[in-house]
């Protein structure tokens, strides 16, 4: 028994070690867009529409047999426009299913993953149905461009996921659980992903429309602007973007 304890804080305090080593890479210790920006073009405010996709990208590499619905049909128009701007995910398996959680959307490796080797690993995509206690949005009620850029955010956490070793993966969900500063590295930089891989419009749209909602749990709401760009820091990153930085 003592050797198991002992064991478990090993494997504990070297998956938090192994974590900072390499995910910190990953994770910047803050994202910040001090640059000017004039975004107020036609350009920025450009919304996705079903089929879209960056033009050098195909819809057709998507492998249909890797994604599974359960009871989430309805937002697989939504789901594959949002893959058509991660051609790096398109081999990836991922199950969406709708039920009670505590966001509107939220991302994880299959617990089963452990036992699987990279190619085999399965990701688990949920959308709020808003029966449990945490009211988050009505996902069927937002428009095409903000599913679009929600569930944009979601594949890029799944992106970076994907870059983990299995013992990153266990530091990283221990460093999410306890720090609140690890928190907020991860959603802004998971944010940045989302602007870069083309999905700035959406995510804009949908965090102005988080912000304006008078719905949602005020916890929840505070939970988004402690955590996440500010819609002028996506409109800034961006700028970045289309100088080429
Ligand atoms: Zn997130």
């Amino acid at each position: 028994m003592v050797q198991i304890i002992r064991f478990s804080v090993i494997l504990l305090i070297y998956s938090l070690y192994n974590c900072n080593l390499t995910a910190q890479s990953i994770f910047k210790p803050e994202v910040i867009c001090r640059g000017l920006c004039i975004a107020d073009s036609i350009l920025f405010f450009r919304e996705v529409k079903p089929g879209d996709c960056f033009a050098k990208n195909n819809r057709d590499d998507l492998d249909m047999q890797q994604i599974v619905f359960e009871n989430s049909q309805s937002i697989s128009s939504e789901l594959l426009t949002a893959l058509c701007f991660y051609p790096e995910m398109s081999h990836l398996r991922i199950r969406i299913t709708c039920k009670a959680i505590k966001q509107t959307m939220n991302s994880r490796p299959s617990p089963l993953n452990i036992f699987r080797t990279k190619p085999n690993r399965v990701y688990k995509l949920i959308v709020n149905n808003n029966k449990g206690k945490c009211i988050a949005l009505k996902f069927n009620e937002l428009s095409f461009n903000i599913k679009v850029g929600w569930l944009g955010h979601e594949l890029a956490h799944i992106c970076e996921y994907e870059k983990m070793t299995t013992l990153q993966t266990i530091g990283f969900a221990l460093k999410y659980v306890i720090s609140k500063k690890y928190v907020r590295m991860v959603e802004r930089n998971t944010d940045l992903i989302t602007v870069r891989h083309g999905l700035a419009f959406p995510l804009y749209e949908g965090t102005g429309f988080l912000l304006r909602n008078t719905e949602i749990s005020a916890k929840y709401r505070e939970f988004a602007i402690a955590n996440g760009l500010s819609l002028s820091e996506i409109k800034c990153f961006w700028c970045s973007m289309q100088n080429g930085y």
